[in-house]
């Protein structure tokens, strides 16, 4: 039997993007060779690719805005040093909300000032700061959208004059956004729109060649937007793959009805912790992401029996990360809202069994 699964990334798949992907790479439309052997120059992996960037940046709703969709390898994390290296001249701010801005923050350093504008560090990162000013002469400000960790996400996002750069790794296409806010953001394709192995950058074009320094080849953009994210060879079943779940969004009624399906799963989980006098939540409530619901146990001596309950109903990927503890509900747009019932279920048993 299929888990119930709850794993902050990579993470849950719809089934029928899973059956497709393996049917490609057995053999790719008929073409008489599987998706892991074609060259990435042939037209049938040029127009999946071509495919991928179109509809990013359709279910974005940035197409003829002066956007650039990209898939790139080495994960979120390249990002970090990547938007760096191509952005920052003097000096960058960056709003601190958790372990991955503190690492993006850390790369960046290395090529120029970085400036903490705000962070939630003092509570251990159980909220989004709110206050703070952004000074005009930074070469753009830098936010995670969704801390997949500690559970909190924006709502909304800081209005500057400076270009606004976002990890959006863990919520993107999880709701609808005005995306051209953004300059530029990133996802590791793992959590919410495919398999792990690539990235996706979506940036506006006029912001590049703004910097001195020489950039090595494979972290120019300006490269990678000229060879159509084919500078080198791409990895061909992840991009293909999210492809299927880009289709996959489309055909749930875009952006919108996933948004109102995870507002759902979300209502139904923090209710379940608000309610339930064996649990608490971890961020704070006007905070709270509607992908990663952070939550633990009043009491410790439970956590066999919770997790023992859980294990009986096929849960799995519920075990917070280390820096929190307690309990991560990963609830991306893939998730079954039946999946969180019984996750709930769960709770309500351990509760009445007291
Ligand atoms: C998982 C994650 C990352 C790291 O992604 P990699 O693809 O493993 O480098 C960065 N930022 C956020 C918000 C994440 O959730």
């Amino acid at each position: 039997m299929k888990k119930h699964n709850f794993n902050a990334g990579p993470s849950i798949l719809p089934n029928e993007v899973i059956k497709d992907s393996s049917k490609a790479i057995l053999e790719l439309d008929n073409i008489g060779l599987s998706l892991l052997e074609i060259s990435h120059r042939s037209k049938e992996f040029a127009s999946i690719m071509e495919r991928a960037c179109d509809k990013v940046l359709k279910l974005a709703n940035l197409q003829g805005k002066g956007y650039k969709a990209l898939f790139i390898q080495g994960g979120a994390s390249q990002q970090f040093i990547m938007a760096a290296y191509n952005l920052l001249e003097n000096k960058a701010g960056y709003i601190n909300t958790g372990s991955w801005s503190s690492k993006a923050m850390k790369e960046a350093s290395l090529l120029g000032n970085v400036i903490e504008i705000a962070s939630s560090k003092d509570q251990n990162f159980n909220y989004i700061p709110k206050k703070y000013t952004i000074p005009n002469d930074c070469d753009y400000l830098h936010i995670t959208t969704n801390n997949t960790i500690f559970g909190t996400q924006y709502k909304t996002f800081p209005s500057t004059s400076v270009p606004l750069i976002a990890d959006m790794s863990s919520d993107i296409f999880s709701k609808n956004i005005d995306y051209s806010e953004f300059d530029l953001f990133y996802a590791g394709a793992q959590k919410n729109i495919g398999p792990a192995g690539v990235t996706l950058v979506v940036l506006k074009e006029q912001i590049l060649n703004k910097v001195s320094r020489s950039i090595p080849s494979i972290l120019d953009y300006s490269i990678h937007i000229k060879s159509d994210s084919m500078f080198n060879t791409p990895p061909v079943f992840s991009v293909y793959t999210t492809l299927l779940n880009l289709i996959w969004i489309e055909n749930q009624g875009g952006i919108e009805n996933l948004e109102t399906n995870n507002n759902s799963k979300a209502n139904l989980i923090y209710n379940e912790i608000d309610r339930n006098s064996c649990f608490k939540g971890f961020a704070n409530k006007e905070d709270r992401s509607i992908m990663n619901a952070t939550f633990s146990l009043i009491d410790d001596n439970l956590t066999e029996k919770f997790n023992e309950l859980c294990n009986m109903e096929n849960i799995t990927g519920i075990k917070g990360h280390r820096s929190v503890g307690g309990y991560r509900a990963s609830i991306y747009n893939a998730l079954p809202i039946a999946s969180v019932r019984v996750l709930v279920d769960c709770m309500q048993k351990l509760e009445n069994n007291l």
